[in-house]
């Protein structure tokens, strides 16, 4: 018999039809270079620069210490629960029981889980554009529709009723929103939620996914408010979904959190407890220390994230060709470089222009094509000063050489 082992190596479709993490895979790049003595600055992945607070890593040796080694209940601690029930109590002003709560691997996660609990072969999420890469792809992971609604750099990239009425079918399951936004950095308002959840409430079977990871990182259209918040006849429509990655710089612990009705909770931990099980022990302890302490931290980092905002995009407005409308929070800024094109040099599109960057100025940030936004770039300054001065001025250095035609 002759034996092809390349059938058995057959892949699944539904993995076929994803790509990897473009975020993740650029880092990884930048750092492979870094590796090979490059001098790369790498203003791609969104991953604070600072260490996680001392009294949080305090917390995770004692944890470790007193032997907290072993399985936690699939959900997560009740420590944890509660931290995070109290959270919301604090910063949202929302109530939640314990079994609303689910604590998962990191916020990548919950979506992963929510997906996977609420979606069929068929059924569709609207996803407004540019949005975070990994959207679209965990809901094909699901068998799933991405519907993406585009908005542009006129209405802020954020996405009006009439578009979302527009994309409604009977098909749509659930509606992300994710403000403070990656890659925008862009924040709805009260209004401008209120309006979108008048739309929503019209459509009973559709589910809001609001992704509130870039709460504390606000510094316009404060204080922070989620569509709950705009329109609280949605509270039991809504998965919340937040973790402690961005606000603490935490993004190597694994924690995040979902907080919706008790039915869809359970559904993702049945969900979770047969893949993952809890997320690590040690991790959940660092993270409710994280959410019970003093929050001067996150506080701290976010005027550092907003002074640097000041300094880049002030700079990048200088630079001929780019557009850089100001962010409201995040760690992104997400400038177009359509007048910065130059095919006589053989950029055409922003994935050649990352391309050329890297090249040319060792420079490494993500094409806009990755969020669904061509002829952009997303920039992250999670990154010192010092980078980013150095960054604008090798930016400023390479790119005469695409304005000289
Ligand atoms: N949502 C958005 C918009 C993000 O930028 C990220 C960052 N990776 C996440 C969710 C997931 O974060 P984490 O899995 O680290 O909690
Ligand atoms: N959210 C971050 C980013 O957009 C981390 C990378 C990822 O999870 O894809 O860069």
């Amino acid at each position: 018999m002759t034996m092809n082992k390349d059938l058995a190596q057959t892949l699944a479709q539904r993995v076929e039809r994803i790509k990897p993490s473009p975020t993740l895979a650029i880092s990884a790049r930048a750092t492979e270079l870094q590796a090979q003595g490059k001098k790369v600055i790498n203003l791609s992945v969104g991953e604070p620069d600072f260490d996680t607070p001392q009294p949080i890593k305090d917390e995770a040796i004692r944890s470790l210490q007193a032997g907290h080694t072993k399985y936690t209940a699939v959900d997560g601690t009740k420590g944890l629960k509660q931290a995070v029930i109290q959270k919301f109590e604090r910063d949202n002003g929302l109530h939640y029981q314990p079994n609303q709560i689910l604590i998962s691997c990191g916020a990548k996660h919950s979506f992963y889980n929510l997906f996977s609990a609420l979606l069929n072969a068929g059924d569709e999420v609207i996803i407004p554009a540019p949005y975070w890469v990994s959207y679209p792809d965990m809901v094909k992971l699901c068998d799933a529709e991405p519907v993406i609604v585009k908005t542009d750099r006129s209405e802020s990239f954020k996405m009006s009723p009439a578009k979302l009425a527009a994309a409604i079918t009977n098909k749509t399951r659930i509606v992300i929103l994710n403000s403070p936004s990656n890659p925008t950095g862009l924040a709805y308002t009260r209004e401008e939620l209120k309006a979108l959840g008048d739309v929503i409430l019209e459509h009973p079977a559709i589910l809001i996914a609001s992704d509130d990871i870039y709460e504390h990182n606000l510094w316009k259209h404060i204080p922070f408010v989620n569509i709950i918040n705009a329109c609280p006849a949605l509270f039991d429509r809504c998965v919340v979904i937040n973790g402690v990655s961005k606000a603490y710089a935490m993004t190597g612990w694994r924690i995040g959190y979902a907080a919706g009705p008790a039915k869809i909770i359970a559904a993702m931990k049945k969900v979770q407890s047969q893949s993952t099980s809890n997320p690590a022990s040690l991790s959940q302890d660092a993270a409710q220390a994280a959410l019970e302490g003093d929050q001067t931290c996150v506080s701290e980092m976010r005027d550092a994230y907003k002074a640097r905002h000041d300094y880049l995009v002030a700079a990048l407005q200088q630079i001929p060709g780019m557009i850089c409308t100001p962010s409201d929070g995040t760690f992104y800024t997400f400038p177009s470089i359509e007048g910065l094109l130059n095919p006589s040099k053989g950029i055409t599109n922003d994935v050649e222009f990352a391309e050329f960057l890297l090249n040319e100025a060792d420079i490494a940030i993500v094409p806009g094509t990755a969020f669904g936004a061509p002829n952009h770039i997303r920039i992250t300054y999670a990154t010192s000063m010092d980078n980013l001065k150095e960054a604008v001025a090798r930016l400023q250095h390479t790119l005469e050489k695409l304005t000289t035609r």
